[in-house]
């Protein structure tokens, strides 16, 4: 289906970003994988995905805060491969903390890594795209682009910036062949979540369950996780002709959340 494209994953190292890379690579685009972890692991997920379904892959240690980093990630992709086709902006982070608690360096940083990596990576893979008149943009955003959450005020800014900096390049690009999205995950069980569970049950005196039914799937009307692969899907779907409409739209998958 892909074959011959090149996809960049931002934050692809874990979770959703990772979902997302090996859903394009099974569909056969080539991936440049990037974000942090364990240099033995990333090699581990790199290789698979190259075993698994037969596409070439490469790893990049841009750091997202970096805008330097972020653009010579564009541009090794495009001379290793030839250009970015799809470009996913994917890496995130979060901090929770009251507004007068915030500390200063994490608003910087997830602002940084949420929001501004985007711009930088965009602006960057751009003008290939447009020489080729084919591209596809996709920013993971989150339900907080459309709602917010207490204590959550770095991360719902950025998501809800990513939201409108989606909506302007869909514009800019719209007779450019390049479309330019937003998916907007409820909550997915990844290692980001996962982690939060432990201390949610210390802290509530509550079962696993209890913490997955009540605390964080409270939001969610379907009371179930959106997988990975469901996003993965999503992602795979804006990369195909089928979708050359679809373009400034923020696609929500939180079974129900942002209906409310
Ligand atoms: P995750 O922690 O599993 O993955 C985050 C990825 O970003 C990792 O690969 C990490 O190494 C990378 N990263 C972090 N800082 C980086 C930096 N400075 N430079 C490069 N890479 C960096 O989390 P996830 O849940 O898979 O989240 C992925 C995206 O999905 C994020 O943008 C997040 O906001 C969004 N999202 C997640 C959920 C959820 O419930 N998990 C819901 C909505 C939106």
């Amino acid at each position: 289906m892909f074959q011959g494209k090149t996809a960049v994953v931002t934050g692809s190292t874990s979770g959703i970003g990772l979902g997302i890379a090996r859903a394009l690579a099974a569909r056969g685009a080539q991936i440049v994988l990037n974000g942090f972890g364990e240099a033995a692991e990333i090699e581990r997920e790199r290789g698979a995905i190259a075993k698994d379904f037969g596409v070439k892959a490469t790893y990049s240690a841009a750091d997202m805060t970096k805008p330097d980093e972020i653009a010579g990630m564009i541009t090794t992709a495009e001379t290793t491969f030839g250009s970015v086709d799809i470009l996913v902006n994917n890496a995130g982070i979060q901090h929770v903390a009251a507004i007068e608690d915030f500390p200063v360096d994490k608003w910087d940083q997830i602002i940084a890594i949420n929001l501004t990596s985007a711009f930088h990576a965009i602006r960057t893979a751009v003008p290939g795209m447009k020489r080729r008149g084919w591209g596809r943009i996709i920013n993971t955003a989150s339900a907080h682009s459309l709602v917010a959450s207490p204590f959550k005020a770095a991360y719902v800014a950025a998501k809800h910036g990513l939201a409108g900096l989606t909506k302007t390049v869909a514009l800019e690009l719209a007779t450019s062949g390049i479309t330019v999205n937003c998916i907007s995950p409820g909550y997915v069980l990844t290692p980001l979540v996962a982690k939060q569970i432990p201390d949610q049950m210390k802290t509530r005196h509550m079962s696993e369950e209890q913490v997955k039914r009540d605390v964080i799937l409270a939001a969610q009307p379907t009371k179930q996780f959106i997988s990975i692969e469901q996003v993965g899907s999503l992602a795979c779907y804006l990369c195909t002709d089928a979708a050359a409409q679809i373009t400034g739209a923020n696609l929500s998958i939180d079974g129900g959340w942002t209906a409310q």
